[in-house]
Formats: C-alpha cells, sequence, structure tokens
C-alpha cells in the first residue's frame, strides 16, 4: 500500500475503533484515518506543573499541591464535603456533593494532595468542584505528565480516550509515511512567515512538546495553528477563485449599445453620472462586451445612486435584444424599481413586466408569458422570479439588488434559468452594506467588484444625535414645528424579537399613539404585512406628501427615496446593526436642507453600545461603519448567519487568525505561480471533493 492510500483507509482499520466508534467518529465528519489527523484538539490539560495557588485564574484547569486545612460537611444549603488547602500562596476550596466517609476522613488537617480540576470564582475566592485528587506524600509524587494533554471535541458516547488513542495510532502512522500528506505551501512561504512544515505543526499541536504552555499553543502567535490556519483560508480562497475560472469558461452574449443609445439614456436623466458611477459603468461596459460572462458586485454606500448604473447595464442588453431580470428582496424595493425604470426606459419602447408572490391568477399567468415569448424586456420582481414557473426567452442579463439578502443559492438559481446550451446571463449584483475587504475576500473572490466612492453633490450629511427614550415628548414635540415648516419624517420602530407579527403590532400602536398625540400631523403606517397595494398607496402618499409622517418597521431599510422627508426617528437602535442603521439613516439626507437622525435608545446603555451609537453619530462613511462593526460584533454577527454560514472552517477562526486574511492573497498569487499542481490537493483537503459546497 502506498503512503496516500495508507492515510486514505477507513478509521476501522485502527485498533480499538470498531462499530460504534465508527459510527460517532462519522459524526464529527471523521471517515479516513487522515481525517483524524486534521481534528485538532480544542484545548489542552497541563498536568505538567504545578501551579501556586496565587497564581491561578478563573475558568482554567489546573494542578495544585497544598496541604490540607480544613475539611467538614456543610449542611447548610446542598449537603457537602467542603475542603479548605493552602500551599503558602494562599487558600482554594474544595466542593464534593457526592462524597464518603472514608473520604472525609482521608482529608483531615495537614494531609498533602495533589489536586487537580477548574478553577472557579466561588462565594470566597477560587474553588475547584469535583476535583481530581490524590493523597502524596511529598511533592515529587505530584505531576502525572511532562507533556500537555489533548482534548478533543466530541460527540455523544464518544470517550475521550478512544479519540485520543485513535489519534495517536493515526498520527504513528503518519510519522512513517509523511509524504502521505505532502507539504502543499512553498517553501518559499514557510520560510518568510517562519511557519513550520506540516508534519510538525500537525505534530507539536496533537502532542505538545514538553514545555509547551497551554497559553502558548492556543493562541495565534502559536507558529503552528498559524500555519494551518493560514492554508485553510488559502484553500477557501483557491476555491472561489477556482469557482470563478470554471465560470467564466462558459459563453455569454455580447451586450453592446451605440453612442446614440447611450446619449437618448443619459439626457432622459435628470442629473449627470459622477464621477465614481461612470468609472462603475466602464467596468460594466467592459465585461459585458466580452463573451464569458460577468460576475461584478458593486458595492456602494446608501444614495450613491447604485440604480441607475443598473439601469445602464439593462440598456445595454436591450439594445442587444436581449431580457434583462431585476431582483430586489422587498416588494417595495422592487416597487421602487419599477417606477425608476418605467421613468428612464419611457422612450426606449420596451416592455416592462412586474412580478412578485402577490400576482395571481390570469394576470400571472399573462405577465408569464410576456417573459416566457421575450414580449418583456426588462422584469423585474422579487424572489418570485426564480420559481419554477418562470422561465425567460433570452436572458441576457440579471440585476441583483441587496445582494446581502438573498442566500447565494438564489442567486444561482436564477442564473441557472437564463442557461442555454453553453451560455450564462451576465450578472451584475448591487449592495449597500460595505463588506470590509478581508471578509469580501473570503466571501466575493468569485466576483470582481467595482466600489462607488462618491455620493451625489449637494449632500449635506446627516446631523445624528443620541437621546434616551424619556426625551419622548421632546421628540414628538419637534416632529410637530418640523412638519409645520412643511417637511416630512420617518419614525421607525424595531423589536428585537424576529417576529414580523409583533414587529408590526409595535409600529401599529406606535402610529396610534402619534396619531393621538399629533393632531396635525398626517401620519399613515408601513409594515411587512400589509398587502402590496396598501403599502404601495402609503408609500405614493408618502412620496406625494399627502402624509407627513410615516411610521414603518424595518421595511424601509431599503429603496424608499422621499428628498422632502429629512427627519429619522429610530426607536432602539441600540438593538440594531450598525450598518443596518446606517442604511436606515440613508432614507434622510436626500434632498439638500439639513437633515436629522434620533437615535432614541433605551437607557441604561452599555458600553458597547455607547461606543456603536458614537460611531454612526460621528461617520456618514458606510466604509468604516463596516469596519467598526466587524471590530466590536466580530464577523460572525456582522455578516449574519446567512454569510458565514457558508464557510464552514476546520481549523481557521475568523476572529482569532482575522490578520492572517492579509497575508492570504499574496500567498495565492506565490502558489498560483510556483506550484499551480498543489491547488487542486489544497482545495481538496480542506474543503473535500464536494464541487457542491465550493459552488456556494
Ligand atoms: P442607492 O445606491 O442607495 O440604491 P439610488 O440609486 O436609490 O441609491 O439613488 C439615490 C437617489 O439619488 C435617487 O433619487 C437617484 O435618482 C439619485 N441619483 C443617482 N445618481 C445621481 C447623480 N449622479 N446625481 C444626482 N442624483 C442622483
Ligand atoms: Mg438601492
Amino acid at each position: 500500500m502506498n503512503s496516500q492510500a495508507m492515510l486514505n483507509q477507513a478509521v476501522a482499520s485502527l485498533k480499538g475503533v470498531g462499530g460504534q466508534t465508527v459510527i460517532r467518529l462519522e459524526k464529527l465528519h471523521i471517515r479516513r484515518i487522515r481525517d483524524l489527523i486534521f481534528h485538532l484538539p480544542i484545548r489542552y490539560e497541563d498536568r505538567t506543573r504545578i501551579q501556586p495557588i496565587h497564581a491561578l485564574s478563573a475558568d482554567t484547569t489546573a494542578l495544585v499541591c497544598a496541604r490540607v486545612t480544613s475539611c467538614s460537611i456543610s449542611n447548610r444549603g446542598r449537603r457537602m464535603l467542603l475542603c479548605q488547602i493552602s500551599d503558602d500562596t494562599g487558600y482554594l476550596s474544595l466542593r464534593f456533593f457526592h462524597f464518603s466517609a472514608a473520604q472525609h476522613n482521608h482529608l483531615s488537617t495537614g494531609t498533602l494532595i495533589s489536586c487537580f480540576g477548574e478553577v472557579k470564582t466561588g462565594y470566597s475566592g477560587y474553588e475547584m468542584i469535583h476535583p481530581e485528587y490524590k493523597i502524596i506524600r511529598d511533592i515529587n509524587d505530584c505531576v502525572t505528565s511532562d507533556t500537555l494533554s489533548a482534548i478533543y471535541p466530541l460527540t455523544e458516547g464518544l470517550r475521550q480516550a478512544n479519540i485520543r488513542k485513535a489519534v495517536q495510532q493515526a498520527l504513528a502512522l503518519y510519522n512513517t509515511h509523511p509524504d502521505a500528506l505532502p507539504d502543499l505551501l512553498p517553501q518559499q512561504l514557510l520560510q518568510h512567515y517562519h511557519y513550520p512544515s506540516l508534519q510538525d505543526a500537525l505534530n507539536s499541536l496533537h502532542a505538545p512538546q514538553p514545555g509547551m504552555s497551554v497559553a502558548i499553543l492556543l493562541n495565534t502567535p502559536n507558529p503552528a495553528l498559524k500555519r494551518l490556519a493560514f492554508e485553510e483560508f488559502i484553500a477557501h480562497q483557491l476555491s472561489q477563485l477556482h469557482h470563478k475560472a470554471t465560470e467564466k469558461h462558459w459563453q455569454a452574449p455580447l451586450l453592446t449599445c451605440s453612442s446614440q443609445q447611450t446619449e437618448q439614456f443619459l439626457s432622459n436623466l435628470s442629473f449627470s453620472l459622477t464621477q465614481a458611477q461612470q468609472k462603475v459603468i466602464a467596468d460594466i461596459k467592459s465585461d459585458c462586451a466580452s463573451n464569458s460572462p460577468m460576475l461584478r458586485l458593486i458595492q456602494g454606500d446608501v444614495g450613491s445612486g447604485k440604480t441607475v448604473v443598473s439601469a445602464y447595464a439593462a440598456l445595454l442588453a436591450l439594445s442587444s435584444h436581449y431580457q434583462v431580470a431585476i431582483m430586489a428582496p422587498t416588494e417595495l424595493l422592487a416597487e421602487q424599481h419599477l417606477r425608476n425604470f418605467s421613468l428612464w426606459f419611457q422612450k426606449f419602447n420596451t416592455n416592462i413586466a412586474y412580478l412578485t408572490g402577490q400576482l395571481k391568477g390570469k394576470k400571472r399567468e399573462q405577465t408569464l408569458q410576456n417573459i416566457a415569448s421575450g414580449n418583456a424586456g426588462i422584469i423585474i420582481g422579487t424572489h418570485a422570479l426564480f420559481q419554477d414557473a418562470v422561465n425567460f426567452a433570452r436572458l441576457g442579463l440579471i440585476i441583483i439588488d441587496e445582494q446581502h439578502r438573498f442566500g447565494v443559492n438564489q442567486r444561482l438559481a436564477l442564473r441557472d434559468k437564463g442557461q442555454q446550451k453553453q451560455t450564462k446571463p451576465h450578472q451584475l449584483i448591487m449592495t449597500a452594506t460595505p463588506i470590509p475587504r478581508t471578509l469580501a475576500m473570503l466571501n466575493y473572490a468569485d466576483l470582481d467588484i467595482s466600489i462607488i466612492d462618491e455620493l451625489p453633490p449637494g449632500r449635506i450629511p446627516v446631523i445624528t444625535r443620541a437621546m434616551p427614550s424619556d426625551r419622548r415628548p421632546e421628540i414628538i414635540a419637534k416632529i410637530s414645528d418640523w412638519v409645520k415648516q412643511g417637511r416630512q419624517a420617518y419614525w421607525v420602530c424595531t423589536l428585537i424579537e424576529e417576529s414580523e407579527v409583533l414587529q408590526c403590532e409595535a409600529a401599529e400602536n406606535t402610529a396610534n399613539l402619534l396619531t393621538q398625540m399629533l393632531a396635525n400631523v398626517r401620519i399613515g403606517l408601513v409594515h411587512g404585512r400589509m398587502k402590496a397595494s396598501e403599502k404601495e398607496r402609503i408609500m405614493q402618499a408618502f412620496k406625494q406628501h399627502e402624509l407627513d409622517l410615516l411610521v414603518a418597521t424595518t421595511v424601509i431599510e431599503v429603496g424608499v427615496d422621499v428628498p422632502n422627508a429629512g427627519l429619522m426617528i429610530i426607536e432602539n437602535p441600540e438593538r440594531l446593526g450598525l450598518s443596518q442603521l446606517h442604511q436606515l439613516r440613508g432614507r434622510v439626507g436626500r434632498g439638500t436642507d439639513d437633515s436629522f437622525c434620533l437615535l432614541m435608545y433605551q437607557p441604561p446603555l452599555s458600553n458597547t453600545s455607547r461606543e456603536r451609537l458614537n460611531i454612526l453619530r460621528e461617520t456618514s462613511d458606510g466604509f468604516i461603519i463596516a469596519e467598526k462593526d466587524l471590530e466590536l460584533r466580530g464577523p460572525g454577527e456582522m455578516m449574519g448567519t446567512r454569510q458565514t454560514g457558508q464557510i464552514h472552517f476546520k481549523i481557521a477562526d475568523l476572529e482569532r487568525d482575522a490578520a492572517l486574511l492579509e497575508q492570504v492573497p499574496a500567498a495565492v498569487r506565490i502558489i498560483q505561480k510556483t506550484c499551480p499542481e498543489n491547488i487542486q490537493p489544497l482545495i481538496e483537503r480542506w474543503l473535500g471533493t464536494s464541487t457542491q459546497y465550493a459552488e456556494v
């Protein structure tokens, strides 16, 4: 058997690994011997040295050697054996809820014991509950091991001793056949970063050398851990790039338009494009003029004018006699796109189809028919666009707005609809949630990115203030004054519960209350559980200034555009993410007058919450806000499960290893240049062979 085959054997070929253990290991995705080698300890127990009591710290395990100073049965509360020990540097309490009379006798005052357990903060200093202990004659009997003991992640029924034995065998086999897991990172990289070889890294983590401490092993400065996390990041990046390259092998329709058509389109607009918009349009133009599919993400802060850029892309498709599909995450937003596109393409003699989940019966049939026959050139809608019944005649371009709201699978599903033999449609994705560069690299390496880094001229930054909710009456009075000046306002209700029902109820209650208190203010209400037509009616009324104040749930987060509405009150802003608050705030400040955002928080505020609201007050740059959000909440929370849920790392940890991300692109380039043959093996090692996984 060659080395590779050796480690590819099933775990069942190891001694002591039989029926039940195999099933339990399988639950940890461990099937082959090599999987065991990449199953790293989550922590270590340190029985190599005696710790003085004064140097203990809570929530760590420690070995202590000390004399019993008192031992008695306590009957206060739960019956227990309470024992106090001291080593001259301090006192430590030991509690035993299950104990025998013999135990009580043995632990008599003056007895020397060694004791191992988890240190907890108790009523009177540190304590250990049910520690392992041994009565010893002198301190030399105390130490039980000369290396740290690895503790592995387990699954129900699996014992630490079992998995440890299995890993030890796997490691021994690997060490006699080291070429079974070749080092896939070039020497040049390892030397540059002073990283150990793969074999050294794996050995040092599974079987730490004597003298190694827990603190060193489990932190990023540990080069072994760092090296493996680095390799894993690199593998993920390579997999996305591989995916991108595969996509680029497809054909795509050539989409171009004449300068006459461009002129006609631009002259329809009531403004001229910003430099940033023109730059991104140029990117799109060159993508669409190539016969491989565009995969481009446009990042641009709220209000930066992404819609018109996407409309230009639509012009390219229409001029080339292809259909364009525009998918928005909410009906409100889809409706707004419908209005904008209808206006901008009025003179182009194009049929626009509008498809949402609300559309039923005959009308729906008719719309589907228009899409399938090619009669409709522009198709605007929500998730409904990728229902099975939707068939496009000649789909050339897909535009997806607010990408982070859709799963990647939905994005792919829509694209597959446009697939014909060798061709796939071009794809343009827009997001207003700036993604910190390092995260974008992990999540969107399969996309080209353009950034609109400039707002249309004349925008005045929104003045943002935080106020405690007990100043509500003052805020309500402010609305009254504001409306008297002929201006409009939003009142946004948030709730911590994910329940839409509760959130809508809260908005209803607030609207009722404000109606009572503000007799001269015309108040409207929109929330997610209203009929689309009803929402549309209210939004229109607000837009036409038939309403002064719009009470809303976070459904208005995206899309709504009413320049005269320059005041926004956000209730309980501390419950929302910074980026989401920034998006909400983006609804105001669209006109030419001063505008305000009042963050009406529920006191008392935690320090982090205060810091977060301060950031919002101090900056209106979405990218800075996103970076801070990342800093304060960490990538997991910031990206939401929707996005991080797609990346499962074996070893890397986005929080702990974030700094490594910076080094990934350069490393990837080196691998591509010096050892491209390692790319597939790297992807396979870390992401498995499932291409489906690589797809998402
Ligand atoms: P977002 O990037 O948030 O989707 P929109 O596309 O909704 O922004 O644009 C916000 C507003 O700015 C819209 O009313 C739009 O018509 C307007 N707008 C877009 N580009 C410009 C520009 N170059 N100059 C002035 N106004 C613009
Ligand atoms: Mg938008």
